[in-house]
C-alpha cells in the first residue's frame, strides 16, 4: 500500500481568445474545475494503478474542500486521515489563451498547514511506500520520512517545486524521482540517494539503483497535454514499487505517456487501461 503527504488543490481553468490587461474584462470560452496539486494528483495515480492508497494533506473550511475530498475519493483514495483547517483550501487559477500560453496563480492554502500527527505516523508505518512532494512546509515532509525510515517503510520523494534539502532528510530518501531540470538542479542531492529515477518526457525514463542502471524508453502516444504526466508516474512507479525496475518503469511511463494523451492533469490512467495499452505496443 502506499501513503501520500503532499497538498491537494482546487484547480479552475479557464480558456479565453486573449488575456485581459489589467482593469480590462474579457468574454471567456469555457470553465472547468478540478482536483490537482501533486500530492493529491500522484495518491490519484497510485490508486488507479491498483494500490491501496491514503493521501494525508489538509483542506479549508470552504466548498472547495468538499470537491477535491469527492474527487479523490471518486478514485478510491483513502482521505479519512485528511485535516480541515480553517481558511481556504488550496486554489491554483489557471487562465489559458488562444495561442495555449498560460497564466497561472497559485494559493497554497491549507496546504501551508500540513502536519504529520500519531494517525499519519501509523497510517506511514503500516504502509510499503511512501511518497512525497515539496507543495506542503518541509517540517511535514521531514516528520513523514522519518515516521517512515523507523518503520521500514520505504521512502519516494519527488523534489518539486525543487528546492535545497536538508541533510538530514536526504539521509532518510530511498529514491528520488526527477525530471531532467530536477537532476540537474539536485546534483549533489540525487548522488546520495540509493535509487534515482529520471524522467525523460517522450524519451521514458532511466533508473539507476545498487543493481545498476535500466533504461525503459517512452511510448509514441497522441500528445494532448503533458501537464501531471510526472504526477501519473511517480503514482504509478509508487504502486508498482515491488515489481522488478524495468517493469515498473516500463508501467509508469505507460500512465505518463496515457496522462499526456488527454487534457487536465488529474487523468491518470487505471492498471487495466494501462495493461490494454501495453498489450496494444
Ligand atoms: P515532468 O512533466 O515532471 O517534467 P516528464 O516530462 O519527464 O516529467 O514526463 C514524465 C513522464 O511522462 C515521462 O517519463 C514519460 O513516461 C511520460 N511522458 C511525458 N511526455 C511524454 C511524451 N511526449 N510522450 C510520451 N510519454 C511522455
Amino acid at each position: 500500500s502506499v501513503v501520500v503527504v503532499g497538498s491537494v488543490n482546487l484547480d479552475a481553468v479557464t480558456v479565453c481568445e486573449r488575456f485581459p490587461h489589467p482593469g480590462e474584462t474579457v468574454a471567456g470560452l469555457s470553465v472547468a474545475f478540478g482536483q490537482g496539486g501533486k500530492g493529491a494528483n500522484q495518491a490519484r495515480s497510485a490508486a488507479r494503478s491498483g494500490a491501496p492508497t491514503a493521501f494525508i494533506g489538509a483542506v479549508g473550511d470552504d466548498d472547495a474542500a468538499e470537491t477535491v475530498l469527492n474527487s479523490l475519493a471518486g478514485a478510491e483514495v483513502d482521505v479519512s486521515r485528511v485535516a480541515r483547517v480553517s481558511g481556504s483550501t488550496g486554489f491554483a487559477n489557471v487562465t489559458v489563451d488562444g495561442a495555449g500560453e498560460n497564466h497561472i496563480v497559485v494559493v497554497p492554502g491549507a496546504n501551508a498547514e500540513v502536519a504529520v500527527g500519531e494517525a499519519s505516523r501509523r497510517a506511514i508505518a503500516e504502509a510499503d511506500v511512501l511518497l512525497l512532494q515539496l507543495e506542503i512546509p518541509l517540517d511535514a515532509v521531514l516528520d513523514a520520512a522519518r515516521a517512515a525510515r523507523e518503520a521500514g517503510t520505504v521512502v519516494l520523494l519527488n523534489p518539486s517545486p525543487v528546492r535545497a534539502l536538508p541533510d538530514e532528510l536526504v539521509g532518510l530518501l530511498d529514491a528520488v524521482v526527477v525530471n531532467r531540470d530536477e537532476e540537474k538542479a539536485l546534483a549533489d542531492v540525487v548522488a546520495r540517494v540509493p535509487h534515482v529515477i529520471t524522467t525523460l518526457g517522450g524519451d521514458g525514463a532511466r533508473a539507476t539503483g545498487p543493481g545498476g542502471t535500466v533504461e525503459a524508453p517512452g511510448f509514441a502516444v497522441d500528445v494532448v497535454d503533458t501537464t501531471g504526466a510526472g504526477d501519473a508516474f511517480a503514482g504509478a512507479l509508487a504502486a508498482h514499487w515491488d515489481l522488478p525496475p524495468a517493469e515498473r518503469l516500463r508501467r509508469a511511463n505507460a500512465a505518463g505517456a496515457l496522462t499526456a494523451t488527454a487534457a487536465g492533469a488529474a487523468a491518470a490512467p487505471t492498471a487495466a487501461e494501462v495493461d490494454a495499452f501495453l498489450a496494444a505496443q
